[in-house]
């Protein structure tokens, strides 16, 4: 469910209509909910409801200052992956015992950054990452709280570039050596092992795999118990899918993923971290967008927009699907054309949709790509010399730019010109 409706014939984000934020911030530009961003934190809060838990929202799916800004309000933790998004979730206030650190290549300086400002725990995806940390940590006279990330070799059946819990993944330590790797970790001086960690993919849309996977870890708890491991949190990791087609697909809920969750785990009394990001940030954004062009193709129509793959890459990187509506609410028995629809970009991976039937649409007007919201503006990039695609927030009737378009002679400015071109 989202909070992006027609409303007198123009579709809204909340209580502000859409035509209203184009023609003020221009397109293409993200457009994200408060109140979609706000249920969906809940949703998985209220999933936990009774265990110890903390929802660490993954901020790679999303990452602007005032979303994390909105969700950390509500008390959620977060997953960071690099040093970059720590220091972001610090600015947005969060503080470090509600921050877990993630990611397979953890650098020396990623580490000290995190012991310094304080981290609730690293998930740790190796030995030789989990003998840095030790080192790093007794320089600084600390104690690392970790996990190990174990890889349960179960099948995500997601897509394969989103897939992460099998044994051919680069992710984790295979949960068949994950007691020598314990042992490791307790002999290890400045690490404390807290708990483990398991995240196996993106964009599920079927609980079976979790559940293969919570059992095998509820397993190797009891193992690692019996081994003298203090066992009190397990990082369960994200991926839950949501409907990208809004007609024929139903992911599971967050309420029977935390009901799972109850079933596999909830007997061992651990602290519960989940990391989801998708399921927050995907409905709650939308990526609107102008038609610069109808062109006749042959045996084909092309809708030319103004947004193009560098603003949103799903459709190139992954075949993504997302649905394209008329910003403009068409007229019920309104005319109906097949369009390939594409961006500018010199590249013919820079295709939206192919065959996609939807109302007839004419060059200047709007329309919204749903479900845009997570790894969509993050991984946006200026390929093309087009400017990074600005975000707007909406609040009930509220609305606010959270980052601006640069201008094309702030991004010129960025580069410098070597000695021996300068002219002077
Ligand atoms: C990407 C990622 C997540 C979030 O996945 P979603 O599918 O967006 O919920 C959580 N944990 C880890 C370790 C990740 O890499």
């Amino acid at each position: 469910m989202d909070h992006f409706l027609y409303r007198n014939g123009v579709l809204h984000a909340e209580d502000v209509n859409l035509t209203e934020i184009a023609a003020e911030v221009g397109t293409p530009a993200y457009v994200y909910s408060t109140a979609t961003l706000e249920r969906h934190f809940r949703l998985f809060d209220e999933a936990l409801d009774g265990m110890p838990h903390l929802v660490c929202y993954a901020m790679k799916a999303a990452s602007n200052q005032a979303i994390l800004k909105t969700l950390a309000q509500l008390g959620a933790g977060m997953d960071v992956v690099s040093g970059g998004e720590y220091a972001r979730a610090k600015a947005a206030g969060v503080p470090g015992e509600r921050i877990v650190f993630a990611g397979v290549g953890k650098t020396r300086e990623e580490i000290a950054q995190a012991l310094a400002g304080g981290v609730r725990q690293f998930n740790v995806e190796s030995e030789p990452e989990l003998a840095l940390i030790s080192e790093v940590a007794r320089g600084l006279g600390l104690t690392a709280p970790v996990t190990i990330r174990v890889n349960p070799d179960v099948d995500a059946k997601t897509h394969a570039k989103i897939s992460t819990g099998k044994s051919e993944n680069k992710f984790g330590v295979p949960i068949s050596r994950a007691r020598d790797v314990y042992a490791e970790a307790a002999r290890l001086p400045g690490i404390e092992v807290v708990g483990i960690d398991v995240h196996i993919g993106s964009q599920l849309t079927e609980l079976a795999p979790f559940e293969g996977a919570f059992t095998k870890v509820a397993e190797l708890t009891e193992q690692l118990r019996a081994d003298g491991h203090r066992i009190d949190r397990l990082d369960l990791g994200g991926g839950l899918g949501i409907p990208y087609q809004n007609t024929n697909e139903k992911p599971p809920l967050p309420f029977d993923y935390g009901a799972l969750i109850r079933r596999t785990v909830g007997h061992l009394g651990c602290e519960i971290e989940i990391e989801p990001g998708r399921l927050i940030a995907g409905n709650a954004g939308i990526l609107l967008a102008r038609v610069i062009y109808v062109k006749e193709g042959e045996g084909r129509r092309f809708l030319i927009l103004d947004a193009a793959m560098n603003d949103l890459i799903r459709p190139a990187m992954y075949d993504a699907w997302h649905d394209i509506v008329p910003v403009a609410e068409p007229e019920p028995g309104a005319e109906r054309a097949v369009y390939d629809i594409v961006g500018p970009v010199c590249e013919s991976g820079d295709t939206f949709a192919k065959s996609r039937e939807m109302p007839e649409l004419a060059a200047g007007d709007l329309v919204a790509f749903r479900s845009a919201g997570a790894y969509g503006a993050v991984m946006a990039s200026e390929y093309n010399t087009r400017p990074l695609v600005p975000e707007v927030l909406v609040k009930g009737d509220h609305h606010a730019v959270i980052r601006e378009r640069p201008t094309f002679d702030e991004m010129i400015s960025r580069d410098t010109i070597p000695q021996w071109l300068r002219e002077d």
